[in-house]
């Protein structure tokens, strides 16, 4: 499908630098779109837009931003002005590890503000200019630990949470227009961010041949939008939410979280 026919001529990918993000941007490129990518490190940004122009013939825009502040909206809607917009995706985010009390609140205020704040002020904005046109799309991205409580990781499974949920409830809102709008949930995904927090020796290995790759969880939801509002990536993960939500009290979903995070 060309999506520039089907939604207009500018993608927003927020998070674009690497993993799920690179994937967005290369998989909307691909079908015609030209890209607006935003994130932290800007070189790296530059890299990726001459590769996706080259190879695929459409423009290209970078945008340095750190959702965690302020003036990030700002700078995003700013940069994106004049444009015809008719893609978002929100991809970035931020997780620490630990119990609650023993962070800092400003780490707390620093993963609210990218998992929830910023999310929301940038899909707020994207998606009345998109209402109003009555043509676009969104995809944003959730995970397993928004679908159960997740003890240690808690502030980040909560956001996830929040995005899962504002998102399902904006699709249904869309379903009788042309902004088609999906959420997809995530489960262990090989990007570079993954891969640091993962464990050596033979419990590193067996999580990598489980984990997916970016770009099949990025194919899915590709694949999915305008058919089907939420869902869950790859076979295993759909099997897994059944199994949480039809088998298990929302304390076992905890106990099973919690005792995971920590034996890791
Ligand atoms: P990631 O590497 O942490 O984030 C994706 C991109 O977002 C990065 O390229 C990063 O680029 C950008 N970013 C991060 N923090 C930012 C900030 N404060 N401001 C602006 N940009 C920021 O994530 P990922 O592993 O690819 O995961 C992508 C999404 O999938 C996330 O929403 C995550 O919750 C979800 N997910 C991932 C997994 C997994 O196993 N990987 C599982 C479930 C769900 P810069 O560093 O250049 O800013």
């Amino acid at each position: 499908m060309n999506f520039r026919e089907k939604y207009g001529e500018w993608g927003v990918i927020l998070g674009a630098t690497e993993g799920m993000g690179k994937s967005m941007a290369e998989a909307i490129a691909e079908r015609g779109m030209s890209v607006v990518l935003v994130g932290r490190r800007e070189e790296m940004l530059k890299e990726l837009g001459k590769e996706i122009s080259a190879k695929y013939g459409v423009e290209h825009k970078v945008v340095r931003a750190d959702f965690a502040q302020d003036d990030s909206v700002d700078i995003v809607t700013e940069a994106t002005k004049g444009l015809d917009m008719g893609f978002m995706s929100y991809v970035a985010c931020s997780h620490q590890f630990g119990k609650v009390q023993d962070m800092p609140w400003e780490d707390h205020w620093r993963m609210m503000n990218v998992n929830v704040i910023t999310f929301m002020k940038l899909m707020y904005h994207y998606l009345s200019i998109f209402a109003k046109q009555d043509r676009g799309a969104i995809i944003n991205i959730s995970s397993m630990t928004g679908i159960t409580s997740s003890p240690y990781i808690a502030q980040y499974g909560a956001g996830k949470a929040y995005i899962l949920k504002m998102t399902e409830a904006v699709a249904y809102e869309c379903a009788k227009t042309n902004v088609d709008v999906l959420v997809i949930t995530a489960g262990s995904t090989i990007t570079p961010t993954w891969l640091k927090n993962q464990p050596g020796g033979p419990d590193g290995e067996k999580a990598r041949r489980e984990a997916m790759l970016p770009e099949d969880v990025i194919a899915e939801a590709i694949e999915e939008l305008g058919k089907k509002r939420s869902i869950v990536a790859g076979e295993k993960n759909k099997a897994a939410v059944r199994h949480f939500l039809t088998n298990m009290t929302a304390d076992e979903q905890a106990a099973m979280m919690g005792s995971y995070y920590e034996d890791h």
